[in-house]
């Protein structure tokens, strides 16, 4: 099969692999469309992701519609020929955050194109992946493949928000106005979060914002911050959800937050320790969450999707053929520019 092997730093290269063997309780699937996420183009950028350093080439991508091809031994479902997407995280199934819900905190986790696992385990820029049966999530038809690829982000933001527990009526703002700071806003306003706020640095970013549905965006620089949130929420923010990852944007959080308020870290801040101001959130009895990818939140994000409630189909703002993935990494590495830049994969041999 080819697919885009990452050799190092700003080094992919289209080439032959072997097609992954399909084993019991697996399927093999045949990927159509995958998405670039911030972890590919950081791994393309450094060729590591912070402590993530491979052991040796391998294949990036996990946001991905694949169909299924092959069912290994022991599998009953998803049918082959089925259009799937897939939670990209492997939980083992049996340990202790697996089995009381938290799968997203499972230890054991092996996650589809990531240098986590020593050797890394390889992605979905390739033209066949194999993924464990429970691992697909069936997509409807009225979910294309570049939107069915947008499930994985959408789940991130997705269970974020459910970490903040319930944000109808509540005044939101989210900080970062990427790809998931962007999705983050449209699920916080789907769930009824009045007014949702975004703020981010790049005036750009602050616009297209407003476009996909944020009631208001705030530039975090401007002079008169508090009193524009203090015209518009009265005392703070009832929750924030940080999904810049700048430093700044956390310890702003703690001055924009109301008391007895939620702050959910969404945001990927780096190594190093970041100071706090601890003493606001024990006299402001602040709640401050961490939120890591997703739980079982796929299908959940696939129905929200269908329902039309949000605007996914404008996040695709670039699309290359697997041939081209060198010019795809490149375009998403353009974050003044790009949003969601995805490889077609079925239609590329
Ligand atoms: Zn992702
Ligand atoms: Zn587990």
């Amino acid at each position: 099969m080819m697919a885009a092997v990452l050799h190092g730093a700003r080094n992919i290269r289209v080439e032959s692999c072997a097609r992954p063997e399909v084993r019991p309780g697996m399927v093999l699937l045949r990927v159509r469309r995958a998405g670039i996420c911030g972890s590919d183009s950081h791994y393309f950028a450094h060729g590591d992701c912070g402590p993530f350093v491979p052991t040796r080439p391998f294949i990036l991508g996990h946001e991905f519609t694949a169909n299924v091809v092959a069912l290994g031994e022991g599998v009953e479902a998803p049918a082959i020929g089925t259009r799937v997407t897939v939670n990209p995280a492997r939980a083992c199934g049996f340990c202790s955050y697996c089995t009381s819900g938290r799968r997203n905190l499972c230890r054991k986790t092996i996650m589809l194109g990531s240098a986590s696992t020593k050797p890394p385990t390889d992605g979905a820029f390739a033209e066949y992946v194999t993924v464990r049966a429970d691992q697909c999530h069936v997509l409807p038809p009225e979910l294309d493949d570049g939107i069915g690829a947008m499930m994985e982000p959408l789940a991130v933001a997705l269970h974020a928000v459910k970490r903040a527990g319930v944000v109808s009526g509540k005044h939101v703002l989210v900080m970062g106005g990427g790809p998931i700071g962007l999705l983050t806003a449209m699920v916080a306003r789907a769930y009824g979060a009045v007014p949702v706020a975004l703020s981010d640095i790049v005036p750009a970013r602050r616009k297209l914002a407003v476009d996909f549905g944020a009631d208001i965006a705030l530039d975090p620089a401007a002079k008169n911050l508090s009193e524009q949130v203090g015209a518009l929420t009265g005392d703070g923010f009832d929750v924030i959800l940080e999904a810049s990852g700048a430093r700044p944007a956390l310890r702003a959080a703690f001055d924009l937050v109301r008391p007895g308020g939620t702050i959910v870290q969404i945001g990927t801040l780096g190594v190093e320790d970041v100071p706090l101001p601890a003493n606001n959130v024990m006299v402001r009895e602040i709640q401050f969450l961490g939120s890591f990818r997703y739980g079982n939140v796929f299908d959940e994000a696939i129905r929200l999707a269908a329902s039309g409630r949000l605007k996914l189909a404008g996040l695709l703002t670039g699309l290359f053929p697997l041939a081209q993935s060198l010019d795809a990494m490149k375009q998403a590495d353009d974050k003044a520019n790009a949003l969601k830049v995805q490889i077609e994969i079925t239609n590329s041999k």
